[in-house]
C-alpha cells in the first residue's frame, strides 16, 4: 500500500475537509529547498514549509549541533531547573531582539506564544489592580488556533462554532497611507468607553490574510497611542520574525517597540516546534512579587526543551552569517526584478514585497480553498513547485538557501500559470 492509502486509515489532517480533498501526498525526504515525494518527484518548497525551514531542510549544521546535544541532555523539567542551551539561547536572542526586550518565556508553538502574550497583558493589569479586559486587534489578523489566539484572529471564516466562547476583542482597520487620523480618532473613542488591556498585531505583514502589507508610519502612531495609554502592545512575529522582512524582526522597521513579541516559525530552523514570548522589564516586574499568585502560572511540559533550544541557537548563528545575509539580499533583488517584469501582466492586480516575502494578487476571483484555487495549487505541483495560494493571492516565502535556478523555476511556474489560467 502507498503512504497515501495507509494515511487514509487513521489520520485526520489539519485544515483539511477530507470529503473534498481525499488525496494526501506522501513525502519521503527533503534537502535544502527541495521536497521529494514517494514517486521521487521533486518539489521546490516555495513557502519553506510554512516559513519554518528557512536555512534549508535537513540542514547539516543544525542537525550536527542537535545530534551532539542529544547525547548530553535530552530533556528536563524547566521549573526549578535550567540548562546551557536555554541560557545561551536567551543571551543570543536578546542581542538581536529590539533593545527594550529583557525576558523570555518558552512555549510550544505560535498559537501558545500568543496565548502567553495575552495572559501576560491581562494579568499585568490584574496584578496592578487595573480593571481592563478588552483586547484590540487588526481586521483580518491571524494569530493561531487556540482559544485566545482564535479570539484575536479576525480571519475567523472557519471559527464559527467557537465564537461565543471568545475573549472580548475589538477590531480596528490596518493602517494605509490615508487613514491614520481616522484610526487614531477611533482609538480615542474606544479608549474612552472601554477598558482596553492590550493590542495584538502582526507587524507590517498579515501572513494568513494573504501576505497583506500595511503602513509602518500608521502602525507606529497606533503603537504610540497604545503605549501612552498603557495598552500593552503585542507584536505577533511568528511569521515575520528572523529575517523574512529583510530585518531580523518586522518591529525593527518601526520606531515604537512592542511590549511583548511572539516568535515561533523558523525559531528552531524548522527542526522541532518551540516558541518564545519575549517581554520588557515593565511586564516582568508586574509579576515579581511576594505573593505567589501574582506569578505567571503558565507552563508547557516541553518548555525550553534542550534539543529545540540547540536547534534555535544553530538557526540564530546561521541567520547572522554572511552567507545567509547575502542570500537574503540576493532573494530581495531577484523578487524585485521578477515583480517589475510581471506587474503589467493583465492577470495581475497587485504585487507587493517586503524582504523575501513576495505576494501577487490575481485579477481572477477565487475562494480561499475553492476549486479554482486548488487547480492552481495542482498546476504548481505539476511544475515541480510547492506554493500554497490563498484565494487569488500567490505568495513566495522560500528558504533563504534557495538557489537562483530554483528561484527561476518558481518564477517560470507562476508566469506559465498566468498564461494558462
Ligand atoms: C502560524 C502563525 C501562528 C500560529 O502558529 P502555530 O505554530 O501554527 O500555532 C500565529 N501567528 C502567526 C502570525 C502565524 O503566522
Amino acid at each position: 500500500m502507498t503512504l497515501q492509502q495507509r494515511d487514509k486509515n487513521h489520520i485526520w489532517h489539519p485544515l483539511t475537509q477530507h470529503k473534498l480533498n481525499p488525496n494526501i501526498i506522501g513525502i519521503t525526504k527533503a534537502k535544502g529547498a527541495v521536497l521529494f515525494d514517494d514517486n521521487n518527484n521533486a518539489y521546490i518548497d516555495g513557502i519553506a514549509s510554512w516559513y519554518t525551514s528557512m536555512y534549508g531542510h535537513c540542514n547539516d549544521y543544525v542537525n550536527n549541533c542537535v545530534y551532539k546535544q542529544m547525547q548530553q541532555l535530552d530533556h528536563v523539567v524547566f521549573t526549578g531547573f535550567t540548562h546551557e542551551p536555554a541560557v545561551k539561547l536567551s543571551e543570543e536572542l536578546i542581542k538581536i531582539l529590539p533593545d527594550n526586550q529583557t525576558k523570555l518565556f518558552f512555549g510550544d508553538n505560535g498559537s501558545t506564544s500568543v496565548e502567553i502574550a495575552i495572559k501576560m497583558a491581562l494579568q499585568y493589569h490584574a496584578n496592578l489592580n487595573h480593571n481592563r479586559n478588552v483586547l484590540l486587534a487588526f481586521e483580518d489578523g491571524f494569530h493561531g488556533d487556540t482559544f485566545g489566539a482564535m479570539s484575536v484572529s479576525g480571519l475567523s471564516v472557519y471559527n464559527g462554532p467557537f465564537e461565543k466562547h471568545f475573549l472580548e476583542v475589538i477590531r480596528i482597520p490596518v493602517p494605509n497611507k490615508h487613514n491614520h487620523n481616522e484610526i487614531l480618532n477611533q482609538l480615542k473613542s474606544l479608549n474612552a468607553t472601554h477598558a482596553i488591556a492590550g493590542f495584538v498585531y502582526e507587524p507590517l505583514v498579515q501572513g494568513a490574510a494573504g501576505m497583506k502589507m500595511h503602513d509602518a508610519d500608521g502602525l507606529n502612531s497606533i503603537l504610540k497611542f497604545c503605549q501612552t495609554h498603557n495598552i500593552i502592545t503585542i507584536a505577533d512575529e511568528v511569521m515575520t520574525g528572523f529575517g523574512k522582512t529583510g530585518r531580523y524582526f518586522a518591529s525593527d522597521y518601526i520606531a515604537t517597540k512592542p511590549d511583548i513579541i511572539c516568535m515561533s516559525k523558523s525559531l528552531t530552523a524548522g527542526l522541532v516546534p518551540m516558541s518564545i514570548t519575549s517581554c520588557t522589564q515593565k511586564i516582568y516586574d508586574a509579576f515579581y512579587h511576594d505573593d505567589i499568585s501574582k506569578g505567571l502560572f503558565h507552563c508547557h511540559t516541553y518548555s525550553a526543551n534542550p534539543i529545540a533550544c540547540t536547534a534555535a541557537l544553530a538557526g540564530l548563528e546561521l541567520l547572522q552569517s554572511d552567507a545567509i545575509q547575502n542570500q537574503i539580499k540576493k532573494i530581495i533583488a531577484a523578487h524585485k526584478t521578477f515583480a517589475t517584469s510581471i506587474i503589467k501582466h493583465p492577470k495581475i492586480k497587485l504585487v507587493r514585497q517586503l524582504g523575501i516575502i513576495l505576494a501577487l494578487d490575481l485579477n481572477i476571483e477565487m475562494e480561499r480553498y475553492g476549486e479554482l484555487r486548488n487547480q492552481l495549487f495542482d498546476y504548481f505541483m505539476s511544475q515541480g513547485v510547492f506554493l500554497r495560494p490563498l484565494g487569488n493571492t500567490i505568495y513566495i516565502l522560500a528558504p533563504f538557501v534557495i538557489t537562483n535556478d530554483q528561484l527561476n523555476t518558481i518564477y517560470t511556474a507562476i508566469t506559465n500559470a498566468l498564461d494558462d489560467f
